[in-house]
């Protein structure tokens, strides 16, 4: 049994000027036996979008799986950028101290050339 799609599976159709409405597709059941024209479309419609269904679940789960290798991806990118700052730190950090070192180097030499010329005659 099917629902009788000219009603609706009331059983009435809004012509109720005639025999109260009753619909005669089903003869006021709201229940037909066999498939009608518009119940067979349905039914291809439904058969179709079925099988659209599995086309677009295999393409969900390749675009999810694509989705989790991009995210992946960033979460590694964003943690080697994070390296990357560390190390950026790291080599300033480092500039300064040899400077600081270089410029005391200097000041010695400096202050041993001073010492020199007091000593020298
Ligand atoms: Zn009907």
């Amino acid at each position: 049994m099917y629902k009788c799609i000219k009603c609706n599976g009331s059983g009435v159709v809004p012509f109720l000027h005639i025999e109260n409405g009753k619909c005669f597709d089903c003869n006021g059941s709201g229940k037909v036996e066999k498939v009608n024209s518009s119940i067979s479309a349905s039914l291809k419609r439904i058969e179709a979008l079925k099988s659209s269904l599995i086309q677009l679940e295999s393409k969900h789960t390749q675009l999810e799986k694509e989705y989790m290798e991009f995210f992946n991806y960033l979460v590694e990118l964003s943690n080697s950028q994070r390296v990357s700052k560390e190390l950026t730190r790291k080599q300033n950090t480092l500039a300064i101290n040899l400077q600081n070192v270089e410029k005391t180097i200097e000041n010695h030499k400096q202050g041993i050339e001073n010492e020199l010329k007091l000593i020298e005659l």
